[in-house]
């Protein structure tokens, strides 16, 4: 439970390039995964708060 509304889930979008996100469960907790096939940089939460600036976000393995 990420704590987010869904109204507020639903527009968010990857701010680098603008694919829709998905949610994962990352090795340290939840993350909003990008489902853009170049990009897929993954962004943590931050006190519940999903953390969506293309310098935090972690690129794909
Ligand atoms: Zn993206």
């Amino acid at each position: 439970m990420t704590g987010i509304e869904p109204w507020l889930r639903e527009i968010l979008r990857c701010p680098k390039c603008r694919a829709e996100l998905r949610d994962e469960a990352g090795a340290d907790g939840p993350e909003l995964v990008c489902t853009g096939e170049d990009c897929g940089l993954a962004y943590r939460f931050e006190d519940g708060i999903p953390v969506l600036l293309i310098d935090e976000g972690r690129p794909p393995a």
